[in-house]
């Protein structure tokens, strides 16, 4: 038989590491797949993706800027994509077109099971209130943190993700919205899920906000540390990109597509590797 075929939806694409992660995880499941770049015109999205499954399609993965574009699309929607209003993860049955999002998920297994830093019982800050903010709130209260404060640029934005949240569950006590310089306690955990970095900024947030000894993710990735990193890292923090995110919401969409769970660790040494010897070249 032919091996079935998932892509990567975005725009652009060319960067993305999908279909690198996906091609060792199949190798490593011995699952009969291809996965392939596709670079979807702006406004020419919903016809690349049913171009792509009348093709015999039977996944994609959607990356910026189609995110919401593919939640609109999806004829079903799992919680987690409902209430993160964002879908990154499709799949193809029959008419049905499946809307699932794995990034809130990969975050929470990057920072748990890969970290090592528990979420139950923390003091969480998420600096941020877009997609990846959105995507990661459900998830990472789900672990039932101690106290999780989500602080943004424009305050509204963070409002509007804590009544959304206390929509879905009433009883969220632990939960509020803050703008950078009210923030007056310390975090064990504080999640950067902001672009601020993409531009070399750090979010203007007091340094009392560290707790010794607490972690600082950055969702951004790369060859090096990224500003917000290394401004927590003088504040005695430790700190972690969003490569392993990348990886496990891979992880997590591959599973939702084959029912299979890939081994993550193996997958993130070769990325680096990866990503260093194209530095290097
Ligand atoms: P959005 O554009 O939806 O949201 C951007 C957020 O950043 C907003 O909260 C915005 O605040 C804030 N912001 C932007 N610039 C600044 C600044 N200079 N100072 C302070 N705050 C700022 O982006 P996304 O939520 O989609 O993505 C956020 C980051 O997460 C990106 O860097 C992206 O690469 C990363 N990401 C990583 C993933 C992974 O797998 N590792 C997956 C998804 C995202 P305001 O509301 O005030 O405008």
């Amino acid at each position: 038989a032919l091996p079935d075929q998932y892509a990567v939806f975005g725009n652009p694409v060319q960067h993305s590491k999908s279909p690198f992660i996906h091609a060792l995880f199949a190798e490593q499941t011995a699952q009969s797949i291809v996965y392939q770049k596709h670079l979807a015109p702006l406004d020419g999205f919903a016809d690349a993706l049913r171009a792509f499954i009348a093709a015999g399609g039977k996944g994609a993965n959607v990356t910026l800027p189609f995110k919401l574009e593919a939640y609109a699309l999806a004829t079903t929607l799992s919680e987690r994509a409902a209430i993160a209003g964002a879908v990154n993860t499709l799949s193809f049955r029959g008419e049905e077109i499946v809307g699932d999002n794995t990034d809130g998920a990969g975050l929470v297994r990057d920072i748990v099971l890969n970290a090592g830093v528990p979420i139950a019982g923390a003091r969480v800050l998420l600096m941020g209130a877009g997609g990846a903010a959105r995507g990661a709130l459900l998830p990472l209260l789900a672990e039932r943190p101690a106290r999780l404060v989500i602080a943004n640029r424009t305050l509204s934005k963070a409002q509007e993700l804590v009544q959304l949240a206390m929509a879905v569950n009433r009883k969220q006590s632990a939960l509020s919205s803050s703008t950078w310089d009210q923030l007056n306690e310390e975090f064990d955990l504080i999640i950067n899920a902001t672009s601020a970095s993409l531009s070399s900024e750090v979010p203007p947030i007091p340094v009392s906000v560290f707790a010794k000894s607490c972690l600082a993710y950055d969702m951004m990735y790369g060859n090096e540390p990224t500003s917000f990193m290394r401004f927590a890292q003088q504040q005695g923090a430790r700190v972690r990109d969003g490569m392993g995110m990348l990886i496990e919401q891979a992880a997590e969409a591959f599973f939702v597509w084959r029912n299979v769970r890939p081994d993550t660790r193996a997958v993130f040494d070769k990325l680096h590797a990866q990503m260093s010897e194209a530095v290097d070249a």
